[in-house]
């Protein structure tokens, strides 16, 4: 059978449990079809139960969520907020709204996270030149949790503000507790690719439920408590609707399944490849578990002889859906001239993962043998080049 006609593989695709109908319905059948509802309610309260957060706000998107947590800080033209660069354009266009720039920090090797020296180097920089940041953003990229107890203290020895997001990670746990729940605010989404969805939302965590109840006052038009429609300061439309609110709680219900299965579907790679030389995965520290949301790996090309692009295009050749890493924001046109810190020296840590790092297909309903597919594919381009060297040497 031709490689074009075999069924694709998708990176990360929607996977429902079956249940999501029954609360649409539910929503029907009441006429709860609008930005507020029981649904919404459940929602949030199952997800702050699920997460160990004082409460939840459902919102109709992640990026709203970080929005709506720099607008709460009061991030406003002229301040810098510090975030990673190597992440989603998401995580640092909401700076942006609020007429904030960013500050763009690397990563450091062991979690492929925010460096906790370069965002030492960073405060140090701005508390000289007494320009602290109102904000550090800190991801959980691919599920991975970053390295929580060094950057938190760094952020409270400055008395900057922490927010999570952790649109990636939701699931995954840092000494046991939640990602998301160790700075002011955290952030989930649940945007059609991620670890369960709503086809598109997101959720604002904080256990200061007094900011959380400003949440929802921002999000719905910053309505003054009057019978007239009278406003006295700037409001979003970001409120979750009640239909999507019936797929995030059906969704929720089997969180811990996706989790497993992605871990799975990481194991299996993982052994299937570990003879392979020049591959390492994305590590995970021994007291984090990550919900795997993607499995990625980076290829030594010394030893690989072959390039990511290569192995890209295999990949498309067969019909699957495979990634490179997050491009640096700091690389980006978008964020021409921003500020960078590198992890040590002149060598950027994101830049390397950049140029050397793919995202394998790895959904929570792939089947064994759309993996042996994946890893067949990984195997052919990666072994018949290291062959290639062996003969020419
Ligand atoms: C998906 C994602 C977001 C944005 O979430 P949306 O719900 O798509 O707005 C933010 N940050 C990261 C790291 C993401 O992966």
């Amino acid at each position: 059978m031709p490689t074009n006609e075999m069924k694709r593989i998708y990176l990360s695709p929607p996977h429902m449990s079956g249940r999501e109908q029954g609360y649409i319905n539910e929503a029907f059948e009441t006429n709860w079809i609008a930005p507020l509802g029981p649904n919404i309610d459940a929602f949030e309260k199952q997800l702050a139960a699920y997460t160990g957060s004082a409460d939840a706000v459902a919102v109709s998107s992640g990026t709203a969520a970080i929005h709506l947590s720099l607008q709460l800080l009061g991030v406003g033209v002229g301040d810098t907020v510090l975030c990673p660069s190597f992440t989603f354009v998401a995580t640092a266009n909401p700076i942006r709204y609020c007429g904030a720039e960013p500050i763009f920090i690397d990563s450091e090797p062991e979690t492929w996270n925010m460096s906790p020296s370069a965002l030492k180097r960073a405060l140090e920089d701005a508390d000289r030149g007494g320009t602290l940041p109102k904000a550090v953003i800190v991801v959980h990229l691919y599920g991975q949790v970053s390295k929580m107890d060094e950057l938190a203290a760094l952020c409270e020895q400055y008395e900057v503000p922490l927010i999570e997001d952790a649109a990636e990670s939701l699931g995954s746990t840092y000494r046991g507790k939640q990602s998301g729940t160790f700075g002011k605010f955290g952030i989930y989404s649940f945007n059609g690719n991620k670890i369960i969805t709503t086809s598109g939302g997101g959720m604002l965590v904080s256990d200061d439920v007094e900011l959380l109840h400003k949440a929802r006052f921002l999000a719905t038009q910053a309505r003054d408590a009057a019978a007239h429609y009278q406003h006295s300061s700037m409001g979003f439309n970001y409120r979750m609707s009640n239909i999507l609110a019936g797929v995030g709680r059906a969704q929720l219900e089997v969180l811990d399944e996706r989790v497993a299965a992605r871990r799975a579907v990481y194991e299996n790679y993982e052994q299937a490849l570990s003879a392979v030389q020049g591959i390492s995965f994305m590590p995970e520290l021994h007291y984090t578990r990550s919900n795997r949301w993607l499995t990625t790996l980076v290829i030594d090309q010394s030893v690989t002889n072959t390039t990511i692009t290569e192995l890209l295009e295999c990949m498309a050749a067969a019909n699957i859906e495979a990634r490179p890493l997050w491009k640096p924001l700091h690389l980006q046109p978008l964020f021409a001239g921003t500020k960078f810190y590198s992890h040590a020296g002149n060598i950027a840590v994101c830049e390397q993962l950049f140029e050397t790092g793919i995202c394998l297909p790895s959904g929570s309903s792939m089947t064994s043998i759309d993996q042996v597919r994946v890893v067949d594919c990984v195997k052919d381009v990666l072994t018949k080049a290291t062959g290639k060297s062996i003969q020419s040497a």
